[in-house]
């Protein structure tokens, strides 16, 4: 598999514009990384999953795995932009002919983002089936009414995709069927039924929590058939759950390198601290199981590319590789001594960032019932 060297290296180099002290700013501030963002769009770095004749790259998932990787293991936060990377594939698969017409060129421009997903809601969680909000048809619009939580990226997105109960759920009917994937623009909703209401989480990931009171949405922007949008969303998650992997395969490297690094220079009873094996061994462990993570992330990326269904490879790589970087992030910290927790090494805040990999977008309790039920037979939990 084409491993992207040269992309890895001009991505290390726009990231290196980007170092510990522009990030530490942001995260005291809680503030988004408006000219990171704008630098990887501008090289061209988020819309390379975008067919060329639209204004993309049109290069295949592992390059995009390349991208987020290396921005991760630069010490940078893909969170701010990861998401318009597989949410664009839901439009590129299933949007109409006219819709990819209007947004694909200018989301590959910058122009529009498609940072934002709708998905989770509070009383729903990982039961994707039972949310509440819906988009009820009335002449050509869909009203919206209902409540989202953890949309990331909300108020810096143009564009939301938004999954609403469109058909009510009756008794016998699938809880998954009957959802529906509306694009829905957001500077013309803000104020008009659309709230947004930003959450302050652990690290700084610009999420939110969105309101919709009677929202209307053209009809024109359902995407594919209405009551199908679960699949379409399903159709998505091998390649979520991939990229995600690779960005955890890449803040493992940063905490392994930062360890490595500081075990060397710190001396400590006269001697570097690297010197002791209680030091080496974690490292080394942590490596090690990022090294197999990584392995799991090219199977599953191979699997992706060859037109297959890596359902199984994709959740264990995202788990894998989400362990790895928690992992190193521990150990990390624990090289450090008491400067690990000092915010000046970046340490601490890139072991809050990479803690969400563990929750989100799945969390790894879902990864191993999905494993469970699924590759190895056993009786569905829930
Ligand atoms: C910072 C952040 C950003 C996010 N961004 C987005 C976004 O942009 N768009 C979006 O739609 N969502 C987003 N999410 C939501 C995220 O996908 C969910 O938090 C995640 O899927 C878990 O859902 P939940 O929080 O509702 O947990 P719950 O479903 O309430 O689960 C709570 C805990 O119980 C466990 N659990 C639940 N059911 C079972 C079971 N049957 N067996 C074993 N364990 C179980 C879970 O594993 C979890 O550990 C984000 C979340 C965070 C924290």
């Amino acid at each position: 598999m084409e491993h992207y060297q040269d992309i890895r290296e001009a991505v290390a180099k726009l990231c290196a514009r980007f170092p510990g002290e522009y990030w530490r700013a942001l995260d005291r501030d809680m503030a988004y990384p408006r000219e990171f963002v704008e630098a990887l769009t501008e090289a061209g770095w988020l819309s390379i999953l975008i067919p060329e004749e639209y204004g993309g790259s049109g290069l295949p998932l592992s390059a995009a795995a390349a991208v987020l990787e290396e921005i991760q293991r630069a010490g940078c936060n893909g969170g701010a932009c990861h998401a318009q990377m597989y949410t664009m594939g839901t439009l590129l698969r299933h949007g109409s002919a006219a819709q990819k017409q209007r947004y694909l060129p200018k989301i590959a421009t910058g122009e529009l983002r498609l940072q934002a997903f709708g998905v989770t809601e509070p009383t729903s969680g990982t039961d994707t089936g039972a949310l509440k909000t819906t988009a009820r048809l009335d002449g050509d619009h869909f009203v919206v009414k209902g409540q989202k939580i953890w949309t990331s990226r909300a108020e810096h997105s143009d564009l939301m995709l938004l999954l609403a109960r469109t058909t009510p759920l009756t008794t016998g009917m699938k809880k998954t069927d009957g959802l529906s994937v509306l694009i829905v623009d957001m500077d013309e909703a803000l104020g008009n039924g659309l709230t947004i209401r930003p959450i302050r989480t652990m690290m700084n990931h610009a999420t939110t929590e969105v309101f919709f009171d009677d929202l209307r949405v053209p009809a024109e922007n359902l995407i594919g058939e209405e009551g199908k949008g679960f699949r379409y969303i399903l159709s998505g998650m091998n390649a979520e759950r991939i990229l995600i992997a690779s960005e955890c395969v890449g803040d493992a490297k940063w905490f392994i390198d930062k360890a490595s690094a500081y075990a060397k220079e710190r001396h400590v009873f006269g001697r570097a601290i690297g010197q002791n094996q209680g030091i080496q061994f974690p490292i080394a462990r942590a490596y090690a199981n990022m090294r197999a993570a990584e392995l799991m992330v090219r199977e599953a990326l191979a699997l992706y590319e060859a037109g297959k269904n890596p359902g199984a490879e994709a959740n264990m790589a995202k788990m894998l590789a989400a362990d790895a970087s928690n992992e190193a992030a521990n150990v990390c910290i624990q090289t450090h001594g008491g400067f690990g927790f000092a915010e000046e090494y970046d340490v601490e805040r890139k072991f809050r960032e990479t803690r969400l990999y563990q929750v989100a977008p799945i969390s790894t309790n879902l990864i191993l019932s999905f494993l469970s039920e699924h590759v190895l037979g056993l009786p569905r939990s829930y």
